[in-house]
Order: structure tokens, then sequence, then C-alpha cells
């Protein structure tokens, strides 16, 4: 059907590229293209041979003219933004210079201090709805998954929302006794930062993992899971009309959380310089060379993840409990596209949105996040390629929910 340019080669890049050429009746050609091209020529060498054309460039994707000048040599429908969140905002730029749609999966970031926010991409909408262009924001897991489920509860199961819960839970276990799923230094300034939840139009702050819950996840069974800000909240609680309250939950182990508290203490997590033997360093950077690199746990990573939204609201009057969720296993990911399932449950979406634009299914000029569409093709798609979701009409009354009761009193 079509051509796409693919920008990073990184783990989550990794998968898309697995899957485009898995899906090669629609990815016909592709082009991986990042800051190190021998990690874009190590793709094409593993997976050249298929239906699917490969090619490989290098580009710096903060360089807006020379990010102009591939594509247009290139020619793609769509560019699939799978490098970092700096770089989301010179890609825009260059698909409205080229006449190209754009899909990503994590909101832009200015690089001095992370803000977890939409308003610089969706200051576009207005230039990407005059260029007759589509652009799909957050079209991972969570962004993602997780505003498409929202978005089929509204369609299929409610007439009102009124509450989500978000839940994360990665029940997997790479045998270390401490180690970071990605860059450690980001990891943990995420986990040390305040928590915010989202309730009757107001943001409400929390103290850092001050809340903390234990749920009972299928095929996972219980764990706790602590209150986090994740940037969905804030376009699933702008789209969803007549919502209440949205918050987000992560899992992390009375082990893990032990080990960081410890590494907190005696100084190793600062990013403040201190002289050791001559030189300058900050802590952070010399923990994280003595951490195993992420990029190696994949190989060793056994257990499942479970992502999934607890939606409450109002059917014929009635009030209903929802859960949709998708368990993925780490070994299964690694078998079939050597990545853990944190780069797969993240590349397969961002492979679907791209696809869904490609074919026009989810073309509409401007500016989207993915709660925004019709979420029926995107829900089959997940089913297809390697994401099943799994759904309860009535999950028991956890302690979430009888707290969110309570506070709705
Ligand atoms: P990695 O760090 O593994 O890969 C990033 C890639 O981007 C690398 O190949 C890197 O190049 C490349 N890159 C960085 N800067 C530039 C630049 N200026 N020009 C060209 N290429 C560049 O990250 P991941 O694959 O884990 O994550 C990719 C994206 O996915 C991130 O934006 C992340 O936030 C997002 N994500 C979204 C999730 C979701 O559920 N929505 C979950 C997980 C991740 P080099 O190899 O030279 O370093």
């Amino acid at each position: 059907m079509g051509k796409a340019l693919i920008i990073g080669a990184g783990g989550v890049a990794s998968v898309v590229v697995h899957k485009c050429v898995q899906n090669s009746d629609v990815f016909e050609e592709i082009c991986i293209a990042s800051r190190t091209v021998s990690k874009c020529d190590a793709l094409k060498e593993k997976l050249d041979g298929g239906k699917t054309k490969i090619h490989t460039a290098q580009v710096d994707a903060d360089n807006t003219d020379e990010l102009i000048e591939l594509i247009k040599s290139f020619g793609p429908d769509v560019v699939i933004n799978v490098a970092l969140p700096y770089q989301d905002l010179t890609i825009m730029d260059a698909c409205l210079a080229t006449g190209v749609h754009y899909v990503d999966t994590a909101n832009y970031e200015p690089p001095e201090t992370a803000k977890f926010e939409y308003k610089w991409q969706w200051a576009y909408k207005e230039k990407f709805e005059k260029a007759g262009l589509t652009a799909l924001l957050g079209s991972g897991f969570d962004p993602g998954v997780t505003g498409v489920f929202t978005a089929h509860a509204q369609k299929h199961e409610f007439d009102e929302i009124h509450y989500i819960d978000i839940v994360d839970a990665n029940a997997g276990d790479h045998g270390y006794h401490f180690a970071t799923n990605f860059n450690p230094e980001i990891n943990i300034r995420e986990i040390t930062a305040n928590g915010r939840y989202w309730k009757e139009g107001e943001w409400i702050e929390t103290a850092p993992l001050e809340k903390k819950e234990v749920y009972n996840l299928p095929e996972i069974g219980p764990k706790d899971i602590y209150l986090l800000y994740h940037e969905e909240l804030e376009s699933i609680a702008k789209n969803i009309k007549g919502l209440k309250q949205i918050r987000f939950w992560m899992t992390f182990s009375e082990k893990y959380l032990t080990h960081l508290k410890v590494l907190e203490n005696v100084g190793m997590t600062s990013i403040e310089p201190i002289e050791f033997e001559g030189q300058m360093i900050q802590p952070i950077h010399f923990l994280k060379a003595v951490l195993p690199d992420p990029a190696s746990l994949g190989p060793r990573t056994k257990g499942k993840t479970n992502i999934g939204c607890i939606i409450r609201g109002l059917k014929d009057g009635k009030e209903k409990t929802y859960y949709v969720y998708n368990v993925c296993d780490h070994e299964a990911c690694y078998n079939e596209v050597g990545s853990q399932a944190i780069s797969y449950t993240t590349g397969v979406p961002a492979m679907i949105g791209a696809m869904l634009v490609m074919n026009g299914q989810w073309q509409k000029p401007g500016v989207w996040n993915v709660e925004e569409f019709d979420p029926d093709p995107f829900m089959d798609a997940l089913n297809k390629w390697g994401l099943p979701w799994q759904e309860s009409h009535n999950p028991e009354l956890l302690d979430l929910e009888i707290e969110a009761k309570e506070s709705s009193r």
C-alpha cells in the first residue's frame, strides 16, 4: 500500500520495524533513519529479504532541514517518530513542509525540564488542518492503547464514563537485584517526582509514591501499585466528556523501592557533580555505569506485563464497572522480535497507528490523540498483531474502586 519513514533505531523502533516487515501488504517500503546509522543497518541486515523493501539513512532529527531533505528523497506516506520526545516538533515541522502524515508515541519535551504536556504539539492543530495532514499523537501503549481502550469503553460499554484508573503492571524478573527497564536517569526522575491526578477539573498533587494500593491483576496476581502522573491523563481528561476522575498507577516491588531508597540516601542518585580521583563526576552517571544496560535485560527477563483501564460509569441508568487489559509475556516478545515486552507493547501500537493513518481509516486533518478516533479498527488490529485484549464486565470490587466511590461521596 505505501511507504513509511521510521525515525529512531532504539528498542521501540526495532519492534516497529519487525512489525512493519510482518505487515508487508501495508508497508511495502520502509526507511529506517537515525543518528547512528549502523543501528539502522543492523536492523536491515536482520530483516532484509522479505516483501518489504528496507532502506536506511543517517539523520539528525533535531535538524528540520536535514529531515526535509530525507523526506523529499524517500517520499514516504507517513513518518513514524520513535526517536526521543525532544525531536517531536522538528519532525512535525518537516512533515508540514513536505506534506506527509505524522505519528509518535510520546509528547514533546523541552530538553531542559520534563513537563509531560501536550500544549506544544496541540498548538500545531491549525497548521495540520490547513495542510490537510493528520498528526496522530501518543500511539504507543500508555499513552496509546490506554486511550483506545477508553474510547472503546465509551463507544460500546457506557453512556457516561465517570472514573478511570489506568493500571500499568510489570511483573518481569531479570534476575538482578536492581536494574532499570530504561534509562536509569529518566526512570529515577519519574519515580521521585510528585504524583498528580485529575478530579472534577482540577489537578491534585501527591507526594512521590504517597498513594499506594494493592491490586489483584489477572495472570499476575496481587501487586503494590503507586499513583504517578502520566501524560495520557491530560488528553483523556479533555476528550472524555462527563469524566469525574482519572488516575494512573504503576507497580514497583518492595525490593526495587528499597534499593532505590538506599541509593538515594547515600547520594548515588544525585546529579550534583562531585570530585572523584581528580575528576568531576555526577553520581547518577557513575550509578548508570555500574547498573546493567537496560538493553541487556531482554534475553533474561521472564514474566508478564499487564496494562489496562478500570472504568466506572453509567449504562442504561445503572452503575457499571468494566476492565479492559492486555497481558504480554516478556519471553514470548523476545523470541518473536528480540525485545522485551516494554518495547513490544509500544512498537506494535505505533505500527498500527501508522497503518490506520496510511489506509485512511484514521485520517483527519489536524493534530489528534488516539482516543479521538473510532477505536474499532485499532482494537481489531491489536488482536491481530500481537497484543490481544481481554475484558471483564464484573471485576471484583477492589480497593481502588472502593476508594474512588468513597471520595465521590
Ligand atoms: P531508545 O533510547 O532505545 O532509542 C531512541 C532512538 O532515537 C535511538 O536510536 C537514538 O539514536 C535515536 N535518536 C535520539 N536522538 C536523535 C536525533 N537527534 N536524531 C536521530 N535519532 C535520534 O528509546 P526507546 O526506543 O525506548 O523509546 C523511543 C520512544 O518511545 C521515546 O520517545 C519514548 O519516550 C517512547 N516510549 C513510549 C512509550 C509508550 O507506551 N507510549 C513507552 C516507551 C517508550 P542513537 O542510537 O544514536 O542514540
